[in-house]
């Protein structure tokens, strides 16, 4: 039997908890109307007429995750070394302000029986950061559902980014980029795994 014919086993669907419903854009329209009004502004002048349908539409858009499945195929060569892929760039929405943070993340595991397509690791990230967000959380929910659906021997994720709470408001630390991140399996318990991990997804400056 070739190693086409074993691959293809699709993977349980995401399981996003809790499953969103659809955006109700009418209702978001009217409340954009609205806010615009508290915030001493007219929603009926020439400038503004479009604003509340737009912004309805970029929150549907932010909040909306694309779909995709999961393939999987067998480890057929037994590779057990780091797989990882840097600097998958994202946006997600922060949700204390609903104003965007955005940055990259560095995806890896330790193979076990079955390996993935590089770019579904990419598909995970997409997923998780379309949401109302904090940046910790989406972290443990890229790493969490590798683990569940992967099985490997060790799940890193290192996510780096920079919020627009942050940078435009409140302290104004333009330019700082918070890092948070996830180990599990070898990569947290082996030192020397752990240490090749963080040493590739150092940032570059
Ligand atoms: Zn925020």
């Amino acid at each position: 039997m070739t190693a086409q014919t074993l691959s293809d086993e699709p993977l349980p669907a995401l399981r996003v908890v809790p499953a969103q419903p659809e955006v109700d854009l009418p209702a978001a329209e009217r409340a954009v109307a609205d806010l615009l009004r508290a915030l001493r502004r007219d929603p009926k002048s020439p400038h503004l007429r479009d604003t509340p349908r737009r912004v309805a539409a970029a929150f549907a858009e932010l909040l909306t995750p694309e779909p995709f499945s999961l393939t999987t195929f067998p480890n057929d060569e037994s590779y057990d070394e780091l797989v990882l892929a840097r600097a998958i760039p994202f946006t997600s929405l922060c949700e204390h302000h609903l104003l965007s943070f955005s940055g990259v993340a560095h995806v890896g595991y330790l193979p076990g029986e079955r390996i993935i397509g590089l770019s579904k690791l990419a598909r995970v990230v997409g997923h998780f950061a379309r949401d109302l967000q904090v940046q910790e959380r989406m972290t443990k929910q890229v790493a969490d559902y590798l683990e569940s659906s992967l099985s490997p021997k060790g799940v890193g994720v290192v996510v780096e980014a920079e919020h627009l709470c942050m940078s435009v408001r409140g302290v104004q630390a333009r330019g700082a980029r918070t890092v948070t991140s996830c180990l599990l399996g070898k990569l947290r318990d082996d030192a020397r795994s752990r240490q090749e991990f963080m040493a590739l997804t150092m940032p570059v400056r």
